[in-house]
């Protein structure tokens, strides 16, 4: 298929290639929708083994930030942007990183760079010499690290979810089993112990499973075992993919909520599994939405007390999507509806906006 097949398929409005030829930089921006607002989305460095690779990625991410945004309420549309590294471990350098500030900044605003997957607050402070478009640095540019807000998001996804499966909200002696213990896992284990629940966590990485034995008294499981560990909520924080069908079939769990992007490696298929076996979905990009609304908000100039409220709100947006699914084929499918009609109804304010004007 070819690029412009590709955009259609997935509704993009504009795709830019870039090379640089003094750093060797390598570098797409997708546009999916400015519909509803200016699109932030990551900058993500990755070894793609084909361009073909990297632009499917770049491609799926930014529509997935497109419903992200819808989702969570905020007047921002989807975008993303890779880096297609050389090999693998390739070091990130501030001439490589400014290369791509000033590829951002062609886009005049429209596109919004911020952390992803292989880039650092440094990495975005750098970027931020050469465009006033992007958030998440700390020196040049601000917002910062968002992963508590991720992480905060995520438990008020989870309280939804437990309210529909058990009937209350509460987090306190029910056993919780996180995947993956990085900055949003960590972040989230600590809300959960503090209320009371018992947290079973794995980590590939053995210092990280350590830090919050220490600090929070959680179990230790092995990663083999994570997944399938009986509990009442599965709180996948690591990669993306990690459910498929088959695991869906042999999941213990009665709520699956957590931070991962694209928990499931099929959502259309693998959420319809997940609702057949009674287990309640909390739609990834729904609960994972607390750090691009922190990120957007500050962009946007919204006051601490907005940007509390609307990470909040993921929880009544949650419970929403968990009631509408019933009549679906999943959450997944509801929390699609959700999207639609959210981008919809801008377009059509747009409209009237530009008929009255
Ligand atoms: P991170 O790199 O800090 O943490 C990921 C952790 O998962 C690491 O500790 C890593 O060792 C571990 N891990 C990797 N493979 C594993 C496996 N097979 N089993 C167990 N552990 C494994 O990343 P993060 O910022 O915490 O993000 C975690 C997830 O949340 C990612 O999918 C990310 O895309 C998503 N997410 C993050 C944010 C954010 O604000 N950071 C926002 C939205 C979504």
């Amino acid at each position: 298929m070819n690029i412009l097949e590709q955009m259609r398929e997935y509704g993009h409005e504009r795709v830019a290639f870039h090379q640089d030829p003094q750093t060797g930089l390598r570098a797409i921006i997708a546009l999916h929708s400015s519909v509803l607002g200016n699109a932030l989305g990551g900058t993500r460095r990755w070894c793609y083994a084909t361009e073909q690779d990297a632009l499917h990625d770049v491609l799926r991410l930014s529509q997935g930030m497109t419903y992200k945004c819808a989702c969570a309420g905020l007047p921002m549309g989807g975008g993303k942007s890779v880096v297609w590294l050389p090999q693998r471990g390739h070091a990130p350098t501030e001439a490589e990183a400014r290369a791509m500030g000033r590829f951002v900044d062609t886009f005049n605003g429209v596109y919004i760079a911020a952390e992803d997957v292989g880039t650092t607050p440094q990495y975005i402070d750098w970027m931020a010499m050469e465009t006033a478009h992007v958030m998440g640095g700390e020196q040049v540019s601000r917002g910062g690290d968002p992963s508590p807000f991720t992480a905060r998001g995520v438990f008020n996804g989870m309280k939804a979810c437990l309210e529909y499966a058990f009937g209350s909200p509460s987090v306190e002696g029910r056993t919780v089993a996180v995947q993956g213990l990085g900055n949003v896992g960590t972040y989230l284990v600590k809300l959960l112990v503090e209320p009371g629940a018992r947290v079973i966590g794995a980590d590939i990485n053995r210092q990280h499973v350590e830090r919050c034995v220490d600090q929070y008294g959680i179990t230790a499981a092995s990663t083999d075992e994570i997944l399938l560990t009986e509990c009442d909520v599965l709180a996948p924080c690591a990669l993306g993919g990690v459910i498929d069908a088959n695991t869906a079939r042999k999941l213990n769990c009665r709520v699956v909520c957590g931070g991962a992007n694209k928990v499931l490696d099929c959502p259309e298929e693998d959420a319809v599994v997940l609702k057949s076996r009674g287990i309640v979905y909390g739609v990834d990009f729904v609960v994972n939405a607390g750090g691009v609304i922190e990120l957007s908000g500050q962009y946007l100039n919204y006051s601490r007390q907005k940007l509390d409220a609307m990470n909040d709100e993921i929880e009544a947006t949650t419970a929403q999507i968990l009631r509408e699914g019933e009549t679906l084929s999943s959450t997944y499918e509801a929390a699609i509806a959700l999207g639609d009609r959210r981008i919809a109804a801008g377009a059509a304010s747009k409209r009237e906006r530009i008929h009255a004007g």
